[in-house]
């Protein structure tokens, strides 16, 4: 097999504590997955089943453990938000999973950023347009090491946390997401098989806001480490 022009890189992820990289598939992401930001984003949240959007493998931004990343303030936007989540590495192939089933697919956890171009997302949004301008831009998944199952467990509580240049900005617990991290492959897998490699952002606690030039963006999740990139 010879290509026609030179394939791109396999977009991947340093896996915590390893020489190995995770190879990232895919990207889902979940929307509106804690009350309080379901509120601050302007809707009620009932439990009305997860929503999904995607993101392009490549837009994974890999901060090695201790390494600030760089990454480029975005065009064509003038309230760039951050949003802190637990990310879902799977590692095994399925679809149709049950709940119940679900942490047999997963492979491990990192803490990541959903980088979003607010302004374009509310504007595609109130038109009924699809949400890519926003959210699936270049760099717009910055994502720590993934921790691998055997060292993490598949942690149901902990908190959640984002601050700006040292200032809290968003805090909250992992065991208050509306949908699980069980529920939400069990759903996804019902629309997509999921294959390894695929990763899940599962939705941002409240807080969310805009970040300049210069900010330096922090997040953790207890247990599973820490992200932090400088907007340049
Ligand atoms: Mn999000």
């Amino acid at each position: 097999m010879s290509y026609a022009i030179p394939p791109a890189p396999i977009p991947a992820v340093p896996v915590a504590g390893s020489a190995d990289s995770f190879p990232v598939r895919r990207i889902y992401c979940v929307g509106r997955n804690y009350a309080a930001h379901a509120r601050e984003m302007g809707s009620d949240p009932e439990r009305d089943p997860p929503f999904f959007f995607c993101k392009p493998a490549d837009a994974i931004m890999p901060a090695p453990q201790g390494i600030t990343a760089d990454v480029a303030y975005p065009p064509q936007t003038a309230n760039y938000h951050h949003e802190v989540e637990l990310v879902v590495a799977i590692g095994k192939r399925g679809r149709n999973i049950s709940a119940e089933a679900a942490n047999e697919h997963v492979w491990g956890y990192a803490v990541g950023f959903d980088m979003t171009r607010r302004d374009l997302q509310f504007a595609l949004r109130d038109k009924g347009r699809p949400w890519e301008l926003g959210k699936a831009f270049d760099q717009s998944a910055p994502i720590s090491p993934i921790v691998p199952v055997g060292r993490s467990g598949h942690p149901t509580s902990g908190r959640v946390w984002l601050s700006v240049n040292g200032t809290l900005k968003q805090e909250g617990d992992i065991g208050d997401l509306i949908w699980s991290v069980a529920e939400t492959i069990s759903h996804l897998s019902r629309y997509f098989e999921l294959f390894p490699g695929d990763l899940i952002f599962t939705g941002t606690p409240e807080g969310v806001g805009a970040v300049v030039k210069g900010d330096l963006v922090s997040g953790g999740i207890e247990g599973l480490g820490e992200l932090s990139i400088r907007i340049v």
